[in-house]
């Protein structure tokens, strides 16, 4: 289905999407403004909102970190190929779009393992002549079914570098399900000169608000974890942060003058590269 307006609920039941409960994917499309969301998304959303006024402008302020991280994978370190894990519901620039501008002849691989995004994928993600991007519908927590995958074995060379995204989605793995583990079996997987840019949302910037969300997630069902830094540098163990460092998103390499409060959005947000 393109437009959701016109889909029937029971439509979307057949791509496997339930409706009836808030879903991280579509609570994030209703503050970028998007269109792909139900009732219990939006309350879920505006539960957050009540807590964190300014959460829309954090979600872009987390899509911005992005474009600039992806430029800078491009431009500086030569990626060619990027592996964008939980990508959610497409919206414009998507990685392949501020890859391509930089270099055309990027290939993109977008992994999701939310259905309403599959639905979508296949009509939005287009690729131009001489360049390629692929969906595929997977969970980031089975690294080794994920790198088998023909999908992604055709698309990507894994002897070459890959940047790898995970941008907004290691706070749906909760502790025990080892998103440390996981993010390390995808470091090991890849070669060496490929790169990883990471964000995650925190408490450290305003532990009170943020205790409101993850409550109001809770109480909807919704796993949402926020980190504080030492747990989020732990992502980057075996990896080499790149300048600045892990920083608020809002301070990485900001185009112009950088922000009067960095710590406006409560995302840490870094770049790094594997030796
Ligand atoms: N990266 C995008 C979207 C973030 S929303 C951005 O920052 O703008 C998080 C996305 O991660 C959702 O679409 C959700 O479906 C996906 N996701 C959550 N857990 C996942 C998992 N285990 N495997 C793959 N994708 C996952």
């Amino acid at each position: 289905p393109q437009d959701e307006d016109t889909v029937e609920p029971s439509e979307w039941e057949r791509y496997g999407v339930d409706t009836s409960t808030p879903h991280s994917a579509r609570v994030y499309d209703h503050w970028l403004g998007g269109k792909t969301n139900f009732p219990p998304d939006r309350a879920m959303a505006e539960a957050i909102e009540e807590a964190v006024p300014s959460v829309r402008e954090m979600a872009k302020a987390n899509r911005a970190f992005q474009g600039r991280a992806v430029r800078h994978l491009a431009r500086e370190h030569g990626i060619r190929q990027f592996l964008d894990l939980g990508t959610g519901i497409p919206t414009s620039p998507n990685t392949h779009e501020i890859a391509e501008s930089v270099s055309p002849g990027t290939r993109v691989v977008y992994v999701d393992n939310d259905p309403i995004v599959l639905a979508h994928a296949r009509a939005l993600m287009v690729s131009t002549p001489g360049s390629r991007t692929t969906y595929i519908h997977a969970d980031l927590r089975e690294p080794e079914k994920l790198f088998a995958d023909p999908a992604l074995t055709s698309t990507l060379d894994l002897t070459r570098p890959v940047g790898l995204l995970m941008i907004a989605v290691l706070m749906l793995i909760a502790d025990e399900d080892d998103p440390w583990g996981r993010v390390a079996a995808l470091r090991d997987a890849l070669p060496a000169g490929s790169c990883l840019a990471l964000t995650t949302p925190t408490q450290d910037f305003d532990p009170e608000a943020v205790g409101r969300v993850a409550a109001a997630a809770r109480a909807g069902g919704m796993t949402l974890v926020p980190r504080g830094h030492d747990e989020v540098l732990r992502f980057f163990d075996g990896w080499e942060l790149v300048e600045p460092g892990l920083t608020p998103v809002l301070a990485w390499r900001p185009d112009g003058e950088p922000p009067a409060d960095p710590r406006a959005a409560y995302y840490w947000g870094g770049v790094a590269i594997k030796r």
